[in-house]
């Protein structure tokens, strides 16, 4: 869309793997996450263990599609293995992702266009959207009503991709 009014940013379609297991008796109560990411997991009270994890998964945007291949769910449940040792024998029951605009340096754009009047841009948000999603929206509203919000937003300006792009560590770790 950002191209039509002739803003260019280097986002690509990619998806959060997602994984859940058999009913296991109670483990832990609270969400676990690794700081790299590398496990993000919590269990339901019927018992489920539902596990994410980097990295992503390849997804295509015009196909819809955004398949988890098996290698993925094995490093995926290896990796739990390591942080909860009980559900080492633990059988994954389903598996999913979706598609998910990602961007070079792992965040996204926000804020006005740098082209066209009264056009604001928020794409890309990197596996971080739920999150943020409510104030990206309170800045979006902040900036149309009364033409301007008191969070800084330039880091996250589309003109960053104005130069060569910068490549986040995180980006290289998932992507390269
Ligand atoms: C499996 C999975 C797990 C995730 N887990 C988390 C998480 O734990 N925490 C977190 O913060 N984020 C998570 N995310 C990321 C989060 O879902 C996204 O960051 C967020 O949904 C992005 O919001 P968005 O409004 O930019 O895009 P979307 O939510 O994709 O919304 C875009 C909307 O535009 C509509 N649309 C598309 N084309 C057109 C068109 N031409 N005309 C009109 N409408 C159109 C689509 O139908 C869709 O409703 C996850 C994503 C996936 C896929």
């Amino acid at each position: 869309m950002a191209a039509c009014f002739g803003e260019t940013a280097p986002v690509f379609a990619a998806g959060p793997p997602q994984f859940v297991t058999e009913p296991v008796p109670p483990l832990f109560t609270p969400s676990l996450q690794t700081i790299d990411g590398s496990v993000i997991a919590r269990q339901t009270e019927r018992g489920n263990v539902i596990l994410a994890g980097y990295p992503r998964t390849a997804a295509d945007a015009i196909a819809n599609r955004a398949p988890v291949p098996p290698v993925k769910t094995l490093a995926a449940m290896r990796a739990l293995a390591r942080v909860v040792p009980a559900l080492a024998h633990s059988h994954v029951i389903r598996v999913w992702s979706g598609i998910e605009g990602y961007l070079p340096d792992m965040i996204p754009v926000i804020g006005p266009s740098l082209t066209t009047p009264r056009l604001f841009h928020a794409f890309g948000f990197c596996g971080h959207g739920f999150q943020i999603g409510p104030g990206v929206g309170l800045c979006l509203s902040e900036m149309i009503i009364d033409g301007a919000t008191p969070t800084p937003l330039d880091p996250f300006s589309i003109g960053r991709f104005r130069s060569e792009a910068v490549v986040s560590d995180k980006f290289r770790q998932e992507f390269d």
